[in-house]
């Protein structure tokens, strides 16, 4: 019997005027998270049908689909006739083996000759007839047979529905600039701004040849994962060796990450409104490690000048942090050993509360502009579809 999958967007996102626009990206995201599976879309008023894909395929598309932002739920459903004795064979494929069980109908054509009480009736009872294993319970079902009587004179029969990953459509709120390090936080915080509708490109500093190909290859994962929820991403890494080996020989060591977190910011914002991203976004978490204080926020948020900086963890322990990255698939590749920027020029006893004039003073003992013209000057792209 012919299977299709009946996908439903989180609705309330899309009421108004601004629905056509909602819709025509989260169609477009679908499209683009099934690239290279064969397969067909349809669009009937409120939902989307995928069919015309290979039996064999079923699990890579709902996998896929589970990733896409804007998605509700999902079902699969089987396409049959709209007569009695055909959606009974479909309901026989929908039906466990015992349990408890309620059949749920819906009327899309409203000239279909039986109410869908009568339709739920007279199915539920041919069911039963069926399978004597099974009872009704239109309480507390252990499964329930949907049917669909849809416009086009076919029926759709389905048990469950699937959840998604709800939230709204990657593209539907603009571009985000997520910073992502090698480490578990940041790409769960591009996870969350994905989700909220935001495109997102990355980008990463490394102190190449203090890091090697090891570290950089794990980000390239990272943003590889996270990619396939954001409908793609461009990655581009530059490098901050030439700004940590100033900072080591001019300045405090225990001022090091402080004064090049500035760095980054700094960096970060001007990449940002290069490619027209609208914010910045980073993993920090309140009280985390020393850099994450909120005089350690303070200094670094300190330096930019245009842009929100949005900190999705700012209040997430770090165990709420790793059950989203186990759920999103990046926390394996996130505990490999490869650091992302060199260790070498981490001092022992960091500045856990920094005094502005202070790190003003060690700042004013460096070249500032030089070196984020430097390290522009590194700059490589990295486009991951
Ligand atoms: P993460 O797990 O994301 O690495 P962390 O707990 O290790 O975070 P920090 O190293 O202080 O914390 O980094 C805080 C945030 O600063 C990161 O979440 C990330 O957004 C940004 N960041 C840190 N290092 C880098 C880097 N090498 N390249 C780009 N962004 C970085
Ligand atoms: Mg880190």
């Amino acid at each position: 019997m012919k299977q299709v999958i009946i996908i439903r967007y989180a609705e309330i996102y899309l009421k108004g005027k601004n629905r056509g626009f909602f819709e025509q990206i989260f169609a477009n995201n679908i499209e683009k998270s099934l690239r290279g599976i064969k397969h067909e879309m349809h669009r009937p008023s409120g939902r989307y049908i995928i069919d015309n894909f290979a039996e064999e395929d079923v699990d890579e598309i709902v996998s896929r689909l589970k990733k896409v932002f804007g998605l509700h739920t999902l079902s699969l459903a089987y396409e049959t006739g709209t007569s009695l004795e055909d959606i009974f064979e479909a309901a026989k494929l929908v039906c466990e083996e015992e349990g408890t069980f309620k059949v749920e109908s819906h009327r899309g054509d409203k000239r279909y000759p039986l109410t869908s009480v009568e339709i739920s009736k007279k199915l539920g009872g041919m069911i039963l007839s069926y399978n004597y294993k099974l009872k009704v319970d239109v309480h507390k079902p252990s499964f329930t047979v949907n049917v669909d009587i849809r416009e086009n004179d076919k029926a759709l029969v389905f048990g469950n529905y699937i959840e998604g990953a709800n939230g709204m459509p990657v593209g539907t709120a603009g571009k985000a600039l997520l910073m992502i390090s090698g480490g578990i936080d940041s790409p769960v915080a591009g996870h969350m701004i994905a989700k909220r509708g935001m495109k997102i490109d990355c980008l990463h500093f490394h102190s190449y040849p203090y890091t090697n190909d090891q570290a950089k290859e794990k980000v390239v994962d990272l943003a590889t994962t996270l990619s396939s929820y954001t409908c793609g991403t461009n990655l581009c890494t530059v490098s901050v060796t030439h700004i940590q080996e100033a900072i080591h020989e001019k300045c405090k060591p225990e001022l090091m990450i402080t004064l090049l977190r500035r760095f980054m910011f700094r960096i970060a914002e001007r990449h940002a409104l290069r490619i027209g991203a609208q914010c910045l976004v980073t993993g920090e978490s309140l009280g985390q490690v020393a850099s994450q204080t909120i005089e350690g926020m303070t200094s670094s948020n300190s330096v930019v000048e245009k842009l929100p900086v949005l900190r999705p963890l700012v209040g997430f322990d770090k165990n709420e942090i790793i059950d989203r990255a186990v759920k999103i698939g990046t926390y394996e590749t996130s505990i490999l050993p490869y650091e992302d920027c060199c260790t070498v020029f981490l001092p022992d006893f960091p500045a856990i509360r920094p005094k502005l004039d202070e790190i003003l003073r060690e700042e004013s003992k460096l070249d500032v502009e030089g070196m984020i013209e430097q390290a522009f000057a590194s700059l490589e792209r990295i486009v991951i579809m």
